[in-house]
């Protein structure tokens, strides 16, 4: 499984759901326990597909099951 995630710099990023920490593009470090988990996906192409989306429009995300928290 993979969860994707958001940066505090905004940018949506996915990482295997056992990784610790992931660095995004902007050189933040997060780590994945205190971060708020958006959406889970199978494989990584899965959570790339759904990181696209959140990218493309975080007000019309039709079609796109994000996690309740
Ligand atoms: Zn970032």
């Amino acid at each position: 499984m993979f969860v994707v995630f958001r940066c505090s710099c905004g940018r949506h990023l996915y990482s295997p759901e056992d990784a610790k920490t992931r660095t995004c593009p902007c050189g933040k470090r997060t780590t994945l326990s205190k971060t708020r988990v958006l959406a889970n996906a199978e494989d990584a192409r899965a959570a790339g597909e759904i990181v696209r989306k959140l990218q493309l429009g975080e007000h019309g995300m039709t079609g796109f099951k994000s996690a309740k928290l």
